[in-house]
């Protein structure tokens, strides 16, 4: 059994028209960052989501890292934040010197909780130290609620960075997932929906915020033939190759998001009869990508935990994760402040300590879905028989 192919977590997924585009790439000689398909990626990404202004990067980190600069959050700052996410979330708060507030999440949407939120805003107040942005996390591909959370930073006058590194594709009410804050940020990295090896984006209404952002990513080179530079800058620009598979991508985007939509169904179609099972919940307020499957645990019913089950699954060569461990109780952020949900309930925790992420590359063949299944379910079949016997 050990010799089954490897089912891997969220792995890349190629389309017809990736190779096609990077040997155009080749053939022309724009091995280069920049070129003909960094600007039509660009543009293509921009009409996909419906802004205004697009501009692709290195990477999902350093699109978060512009967004800060761009929003001049520096020394000292403060800057509200996600807790339960990933680590590149809040790591470039920290390369502009600025200090990570972290927002627990609230149950139904698993994203940013808003009275968290507004209780971080009140005691900001009260010290009268404000944050200078709060960047709004949408986990695992669902989207946070917006307007709720949008009003609350509006009445304070303070701007939100989008991470919506998982979640491009997804909508909210009649809006593209990243586009309703100030500026919006997305990951092509490997285990994303779709990917050029390694990659980002960031977004805005505002063309001149793209336009400076687009300076500060090329080394912040005035337009002089001579070198010269007056502001601190950074090589983030997107190659040439890695934006031809992103336009390959971006073609197939939909169809990715379809194909993880029917994974998590037929996950929650097979898996979700046994006790003490539940999914991730999908909000009315939009439509999810399902970036990645997650299944909670009420382990007291269950009999089990995720990591007996993500143990069980390694042994039959099937990646499964924990939820990303919530950033307030990470090592590097053990001195920051945390607002939870409320004064006894933190949910990040409640989800970190109960919930399991399930293969879900839009690759993922029924046979192999149903490997996983069948793995689970004798899982769950073993430990009903344990406590009975
Ligand atoms: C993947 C990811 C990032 C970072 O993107 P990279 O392209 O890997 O730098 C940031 N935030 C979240 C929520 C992510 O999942």
């Amino acid at each position: 059994m050990k010799d089954w192919k490897r089912i891997y977590l969220s792995p890349p997924h190629m389309g017809e028209q990736e190779r096609e585009l990077i040997l155009d790439a080749f053939a022309s000689n724009w091995i280069a960052p920049l070129g003909p398909h960094v600007e039509s990626f660009e543009q293509e990404m921009a009409a996909y989501v419906g802004v205004r202004g697009a501009l692709a990067l290195s990477s999902g980190t350093s699109a978060i890292h512009l967004g800060l600069r761009l929003l001049d959050v520096g020394q000292g700052d403060l800057v509200f934040c996600s807790s339960l996410t990933f680590i590149a979330s809040a790591n470039p708060i920290v390369y502009q010197g600025a200090e990570p507030v972290f927002i627990d999440s609230e149950p139904d949407s698993w994203n940013m909780s808003p009275q968290a939120l507004q209780q971080a805003f009140d005691d900001a107040c009260l010290s009268g130290r404000m944050p200078k942005a709060v960047i709004v996390v949408h986990l695992y591909g669902q989207n946070a609620d917006m307007d709720v959370i949008k009003s609350i930073c509006d009445a304070f006058g303070i701007p939100i960075i989008e991470d919506a590194a998982e979640s491009l594709g997804a909508t909210y009410k009649d809006r593209m997932s990243g586009t309703i804050g100030k500026v919006g940020i997305y990951s092509f990295s490997g285990n994303k929906i779709i990917t050029t090896s390694s990659g980002g984006m960031i977004v805005s209404d505002d063309e001149l915020l793209i336009k400076r952002a687009r300076f500060l990513a090329t080394q912040a080179r005035e337009p002089t033939s001579h070198y010269q530079h007056c502001e601190l800058g950074y090589n983030y620009r997107m190659s040439n190759l890695l934006a031809a598979v992103g336009r390959g991508q971006l073609i197939v985007l939909d169809d990715r998001v379809d194909r993880r939509r029917a994974i998590f169904q037929r996950y929650q179609q097979g898996l979700g009869t046994h006790p003490g099972v539940s999914f991730m919940p999908e909000m009315s307020y939009g439509r999810a990508n399902r970036w990645l499957t997650v299944m909670l645990l009420d382990m007291e019913v269950a009999q089990t935990t995720p990591g007996k089950l993500i143990e069980a699954l390694a042994e039959q060569n099937i990646e499964a994760r924990p939820l990303w461990k919530p950033l307030h109780l990470q090592p590097l952020y053990a001195n920051s402040v945390y607002y939870p949900h409320s004064p006894d309930e933190s949910i990040s925790e409640q989800l970190f300590h109960s919930g399991i992420c399930l293969p879900s590359g839009s690759n993922l063949s029924e046979e192999e879905q149903n490997r996983v299944m069948g793995c689970i379910s004798s899982c769950f079949a073993k430990e009903a028989v344990k406590n009975f016997g």
